[in-house]
């Protein structure tokens, strides 16, 4: 019996936690000492408001280890039927992610755990794979200007209807649809559409362009190809509805676009789609990178984030997020899109499938594909069906009638799954992995299901395709780095090169206040890339995914358990979506009782900008509240601001702890006044790292909040996404949360206002990451994550709180889990501004803490648990030195102008220069701390201009290899 127990002691269920929290128990000790604590506990209990805390231990497994948990994925995913080939399309096909890329960028941290790149001279390495990616977009869609990505091919469609209302300056509020655009498409743009008052009309494509006539829209949405398939020419209907003066609006296969006639040279205006079938894995429906690509005319309207090329302070060509003063966040409450996290790690995917195959490869793959489909549709006549459409690209559609069934049950027989289309038709839709065995297979079960004995492949005549006169004619992917990596040594070291340009988390803390960028354990990744999670279709047959629904029961019932919420749904694939959903839910409650005309969202001034939004998309109108000199939400403001609003009163939008870093005391407060005004509340769950185990957002008294699982819960960053931002709500909220048309265990059909993304539950396949995470911390380990990540904000707020201004803190003194360290005085007295301390990080080898937000000139870090003390240090140690080198300026010691602050980043060949002139010496330049010189980080650039960058703007490669030329 003793020897069991020595066992069961020795197996060391905590060891994960011990390594997922940076600090060993003699650092936390040390620690709690500087910050003037006895405990962890104490901690907790001198941060966490007493009213809101809780002592119960969180209702959830005990931890388990990192071998058990993988081992427990594993089988999950092996409930999975991978095995059966997805011919469904419908938006997702199967494709072959080149191992290149799998092992260099899908799973390799210095490209997953970067940040978004708005640190423009440490992230030229990712920059420059979008830009290949914006590049490409607009090559394959035939505009000029593409984005950096968008969520999905349903809200990448929605984002144009809000694009195309905004051009047309809403001289109509109505939208036709082509009946054969995809169905989840069509589900999330009118569930877009309905909360802004705009009619959606479903039209048959024959009689689009009577309709449009008829209705002059605003936009017209098309599929192409249609989602059984057909090929037409869209160059009339575009034509009507732009006489009619509205925008065409194309969601396009971009495999297809490399052979066919592009929907901008027929005329389209914007055309949308998803890059999925570009080398990433279906994945249950996600992630994805969405695309969006416009005439030049519109791209100051385009929603997300866009790339753009400009010069460096030495006149060199560097990369930067363009137009920023235009971005979402900013235009807040008259915004029409709330897009902050995208999807930049699949975007970098995408772009490099097409470094990798090149113009030939992708145009290869394309006519095998199509080949394969002629010769499908071939058999399909020989067997006596008829055939839906003559001309198609990749997918036919068989017309079967009443023998449906039993083809796709042939199918299936052999290892195939068909789509299911009304009337009789049957989708099959061909990839690049299906092989000629694949082929054979399917030629039996079509012969079979007409009754006849299969034939040979080489017996079959290729039947149909797309028309001639609708080949591409102009050239794709034309730019030098679609020719140069073809060779994998090239690529392997192109990819590199890249990787190698930007700091990731593999090479130094990113204290980004708001985001968490905290540890992405190896062991929560690995089981993203297990085949059973990645090649599985969104649309299979439940009973083929059953691995993936009971992980996601279990992970909705943990969190659940997190936020002590009756519901949750993993469908929202952002926080932004999530902020979304959640107003959603609040409206359809709202409306359920009748009050259809609560529509007044309450948001605090200190709110992200997606707050603000996610509100106006959700048809709500901002009131702003306003904050005391404390960062606190302005009580006496919030009361009348609600009493005069309250009869019309339908929520407030809540971050708790606030931006401001601080858990207010007065949270029940403010909950209970929007309650008895008849409102609803939201709870921003950004911050949910300074909560989970301590309080929840039930016990703070709201009703629905989102969480961020790509910061609080470990999904990395990706360099601007993927992310996954599910949302809980209280039970009287539950019957409104998202469903989908396509699956009915995705959420309450009936009461649901409809789905927020393309796919049932969203980003599905890195859910394993934060089920993995869950499950190997346990009750115990999550809870001491909590209050380590406070430690160490406190930490640091203790430590250089001589050194710069710690804004804002609780009632006693503590702040939450990120401190705002204010910079506004180094400005006034000439020293430096926050921009140029930021710069100066990156000489020391860091990321710049989150900057100017939510306060203007200042530095807002958030060092999470998995820091360890010495990372903290080093990370302190830089930000006093610069403390100290701005001193030198305000003491007159260093040149006002001429500075290392001013002149950050230094690069390599500017500090190797023969020529030196600056009055501080090269080595205060590059290695200004014992620890810089041991592992130098070169920024590749110098700071970027962004000025001349928004006036030139530049956006695709061709002109960054002539802005090249032109600088050598
Ligand atoms: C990150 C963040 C959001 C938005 O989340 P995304 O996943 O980027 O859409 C919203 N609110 C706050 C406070 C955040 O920090």
């Amino acid at each position: 019996m003793s020897a069991i127990a020595d066992l069961a002691a020795l197996e060391d269920k905590g060891e994960f936690a011990r390594r997922h929290i940076g600090p060993s128990d003699a650092e936390i000790a040390a620690m709690l000492k500087v910050v003037g604590t006895d405990s962890l506990e104490a901690l907790a209990a001198r941060t966490v408001p007493a009213a809101i805390r809780s002592s119960a231990p969180l209702p959830l497994p005990p931890a388990a280890t990192e071998a058990e948990t993988i081992a427990e994925l594993r089988a999950l995913a092996a409930k999975n039927r991978a095995d059966i080939k997805s011919l469904i399309g419908i938006g997702y096909h199967g494709t072959l992610t080149p191992p290149v890329i799998l092992r260099n960028v899908l799973e390799n941290p210095g490209w997953y755990t970067a940040y978004t790149p708005y640190q423009a001279e440490l992230a030229q390495g990712r920059l420059e794979a979008l830009l290949n990616f914006q590049t490409m977009v607009t090559d394959l869609a035939g505009l000029p200007v593409a984005n950096a990505s968008l969520l999905d091919e349903g809200t990448a469609a929605a984002e144009a209807m809000a694009l195309a209302h905004a051009a047309t300056r809403g001289k109509s509020d109505t939208i036709v649809i082509a009946a054969d655009v995809h169905p989840q498409t069509r589900a999330v743009v009118a569930g877009r559409a309905e909360p802004l008052g705009f009619r959606v009309l479903v039209t048959k494509p024959a009689e689009i362009i009577a309709t449009v006539r008829a209705e002059k829209p605003f936009a017209l949405l098309l599929n192409y190809p249609g989602t059984t398939g057909e090929i037409r020419d869209l160059t009339r209907e575009i034509a009507a509805v732009h006489e009619a003066g509205g925008l065409a609006i194309v969601a396009a296969d971009p495999l297809s676009l490399v052979l066919l006639t592009p929907p901008g040279e027929m005329g389209a205006d914007v055309v949308v789609g998803s890059t999925q079938r570009f080398g990433v894995p279906m994945g249950f429906g996600g992630p994805h990178a969405g695309y969006m690509a416009v005439k030049d005319a519109h791209k100051r309207l385009m929603p997300g984030r866009l790339v753009g090329v400009s010069l460096d302070a030495a006149g060199q060509p560097a990369m930067r997020l363009a137009l920023q003063t235009r971005e979402q966040h900013i235009r807040r409450e008259k915004a029409t899109s709330n897009i902050c996290t995208a999807q930049v790690l699949l975007a970098v995917m995408a772009s490099m499938y097409a470094v990798w195959h090149g113009p030939e490869g992708l145009a290869r793959i394309a006519k095998r594909v199509a080949l394969q489909a002629r010769l499908l549709a071939g058999a399909a006549k020989r067997a006596g069906f008829a055939l839906r459409h003559a001309d198609f690209f990749d997918t036919i559609c068989i017309e079967a009638g009443g023998k449906a069934e039993a083809l796709i049950a042939g199918a299936l027989k052999r290892g195939f799954n068909l789509a299911r289309h009304e009337g009789g038709g049957v989708g099959i839709a061909l990839d690049e992995t299906v092989t000629r065995d694949d082929l054979l297979a399917l030629v039996e079960a079509i012969a079979e299901a007409g009754g006849q004995a299969a034939p040979k492949l080489d017996g079959i005549m290729p039947e149909g395709g797309f028309p001639a006169a609708l080949a591409r004619s102009s050239a794709v992917l034309t730019a030098e780095v679609f020719r140069s990596h073809h060779a994998e040594h090239a690529m392997l070291r192109y990819l590199k090169r890249l990787e190698d340009k930007d700091v990731a988390l593999n090479r130094s803390m990113i204290p980004l206040g708001s985001c968490t960028m905290k540890l992405n354990a190896t062991a929560e990744m690995i089981p993203v890339t297990f085949p059973g999670f990645g090649n599985i279709h969104p649309f299979v047959p439940v009973d083929q995914a059953t691995g993936y629904l009971e992980m996601i029961r279990r992970l909705e019932s943990w969190l659940c358990a997190v936020t002590g919420f009756a519901a949750v749904s993993l469908q929202p694939n952002a926080g932004s979506a999530g902020e979304y959903a959640g107003l959603l839910a609040i409206r359809s409650w709202h409306r359920a009782r009748g009050d259809l005309h609560r529509d007044i969202c309450l948001i605090p001034s200190s709110a992200h900008g997606t707050n603000p939004a996610s509100a106006v998309m959700a048809g709500m109108k901002v009131v702003v509240v306003g904050c005391d000199r404390d960062g606190n939400v302005d009580l006496d403001d919030l009361r009348a601001k609600a009493e005069q609003h309250a009869a019309k009163l339908a929520a407030l939008m809540v971050t708790y702890p606030s931006t401001h870093g601080v858990f207010e005391e007065a949270i029940r407060e403010i909950c209970a006044l929007i309650h008895e005004k008849g409102g609803q509340v939201y709870m921003d769950g950004a911050n949910m790292n300074a909560q989970v185990g301590l309080t929840s957002p039930a016990a703070i008294g709201a009703d629905v909040c989102h969480l961020n699982l790509h910061k609080t819960f470990c999904i990395p960053h990706g360099g601007g996404g993927p992310g996954v931002g599910p949302i809980g709500v209280a039970a009287h909220l539950a019957p409104y949360l998202p469903s989908h048309p396509m699956l009915a265990e995705a959420g309450p059909m009936a009461t649901s206002h409809g789905p927020v993304a393309a796919a049932p539950f969203g980003s599905a396949s890195i859910l394993p990451i934060s089920y993995a995470y869950i499950r190997m911390m346990g009750p115990d380990g999550l809870k001491r994550a909590t209050q380590v990540a406070i430690l160490n904000a406190n930490y640091i707020a203790t430590k250089l709180a001589e050194h710069y201004p710690v804004l804002y803190r609780g009632s006693q003194g503590m702040v939450a889990h990120e401190c705002i360290l204010d910079c506004r005085g180094f400005q006034q007295n000439g020293g430096a501004s926050v921009e140029d301390i930021a710069k100066r990080l990156q000489d020391y080898g860091f990321h710049a803490p989150t900057m100017s937000w939510p306060v203007t000139g200042t530095l807002m870090v958030e060092p999470t648990e998995s820091e360890t003390m010495g990372e903290l240090d080093r990370f302190i140690a830089a930000m006093v030195a610069i403390r100290g080198e701005i001193r030198a300026i305000e003491q007159g010691r260093m040149d006002r102008a001429d500075n290392p602050l001013k002149n950050a980043p230094h690069t390599a060949a500017e500090v190797m220069a023969s020529d030196w002139s600056h009055p501080y010496s090269r080595e205060q330049a590059a290695f200004p701390l014992p620890y810089v010189a041991r592992q130098k980080y070169w920024p590749p650039v110098k700071r970027v201009d962004n000025v001349h960058g928004d006036r030139n703007l530049v956006c695709t490669c061709a002109p960054l290899e002539a802005y090249a030329q032109a600088a050598e």
